[in-house]
């Protein structure tokens, strides 16, 4: 049989795992070790050659289990599986989106260097640009989601350190407002910036759509950053994170890996091999609920507009449905509207939810709503928020699994209260 030609949904309850290794047990068990037994002395020596670089792999030799802050079956598993919806080369998994993201930020950049990054970005990555890294002579500028390559490139001349770019990060669909950044022209802009012993990399945060959605390696990116925390966990129940490229790229961001020691635990990587099992059918049911979700706040009086992917064919700009068109095969589950009435409006609407919760994050099988305003955007400065359209009016939700019509009824009794 060719695996090679199956989905990865058909894939995910299998693909990498031998229950011969493991007892017979059907599921792979969590491998609760700190380290392993090596067969021989030599084998030890061996390992460690091929773990340190200080020799390459022979055709067809693979590394053994040293110790599970190198490698541990439960995270080898899960990112094996994880490189199928990507149809990436290698992926690392981490214990948190934040450790992924400030891991590649780290290993790709240096004192002097630059990096630019599309604003606004998720609110812990904008901390670690802005404080950590500077803190390190490491410069960033930010560009908004509608700029042109022209405008951009423009940006990083200004910046005086256009030859030391090192890194272009971005977040598309841009959280909350899902505004649309095409992956295709930042790749030529990494292009144009690097040079024969300088390779400029492009890294895509992909979490707001999530690997069923958005595939950025297909259009130029190198590296796919993900909180796993949201689609991919998709539970709300654990914390952490993925990055996916090439082998090369990847055998540096392990090594980093290796030495800040933010690898995933056993049990994490057992959690999120369990909720890839269900990745397609939970998020496709969420986009479907989602859909009509988006209708229903469309039309409702209290509502002034909403921010949602769906409408793009019909009403978005010709750059919009254009990026739309190459970039997205759903519409996904994220939805922003803009309610009447300002702040009170908005918290009046969000205290009154009774089966949607009121918490931030995004991607679990459970609806969630929350007010970027005060909460996930507190942070950005407000220029930057009122050019992005995040006003005191903005809600974000994320829609779950239930049925869409208990969603529905339970919006329509908070827009009553107000
Ligand atoms: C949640 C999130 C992160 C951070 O991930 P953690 O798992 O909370 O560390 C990064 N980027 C985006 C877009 C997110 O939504």
């Amino acid at each position: 049989m060719d695996y090679s030609k199956m989905r990865p949904e058909s894939l995910m309850m299998t693909y990498g795992y031998n229950p011969k290794l493991s007892e017979g047990a059907l599921k792979c068990p969590i491998f609760q070790t700190s380290t392993f037994v090596f067969n021989s002395a030599m084998e030890g020596k061996r390992f460690f050659e091929l773990a340190y670089g200080i020799s390459e792999a022979e055709q067809g030799e693979q590394l053994g289990l040293i110790y599970s802050r190198l490698n541990n079956p439960d995270l080898e598993i899960l990112e094996d599986r994880l490189c199928l919806w990507d149809k990436a080369e290698n992926c690392a998994v981490f214990e948190s989106g934040m450790s992924a993201i400030s891991t590649v930020m780290l290993e790709f950049l240096s004192p002097g260097d630059l990096l630019l990054y599309s604003r606004p970005v998720y609110g812990g990555t904008d901390h670690f640009i802005n404080h950590v890294l500077k803190r390190m002579n490491i410069e960033s500028v930010g560009f908004a989601p509608d700029s042109t390559k022209e405008e951009i490139i423009e940006l990083i001349k200004k910046s005086g350190r256009a030859d030391k770019l090192g890194l272009i990060h971005i977040e598309t669909p841009a959280n909350p407002t899902n505004a649309l950044i095409d992956i295709e022209m930042c790749a030529a802009i990494a292009k144009e910036f690097s040079t024969a012993d300088k390779q400029v990399i492009l890294s895509v945060d992909n979490t707001y759509m999530g690997p069923m959605w958005q595939h950025p390696l297909e259009h130029g990116a190198d590296l796919v950053v993900y909180s796993a925390t949201k689609y991919i966990g998709g539970h709300s129940d654990v914390i952490a994170g993925a990055v996916l490229g090439s082998n090369a790229l990847m055998a540096r961001i392990k090594g980093l890996r290796t030495f800040l020691g933010n690898m995933a635990a056993p049990f994490t990587g057992w959690m999120l091999m369990r909720s890839m099992e269900t990745l397609k059918v939970r998020t496709e049911q969420q986009a479907k609920n989602a859909s009509e979700v988006a209708k229903y706040l469309r039309q409702h009086p209290k509502v002034s507009k909403v921010y949602y992917l769906g409408f793009i064919p019909e009403e978005g700009t010709e750059r919009e449905k254009a990026i739309y068109k190459k970039q997205y095969p759903s519409a996904g589950a994220m939805i922003s509207f803009d309610i009447i009435g300002g702040e009170a409006a908005a918290f009046k609407f969000l205290d009154n939810l009774k089966l949607i919760k009121l918490a931030v994050s995004l991607g679990g099988t459970e609806s969630l709503a929350e007010h970027p305003y005060t909460m996930t955007h507190a942070d950005v400065p407000n220029d930057v928020k009122n050019n992005m359209s995040i006003t005191e009016n903005l809600i974000r939700v994320s829609v779950g699994v239930e049925f869409y019509e208990d969603i529905i009824a339970d919006m329509k009794q908070a827009f009553d209260s107000i």
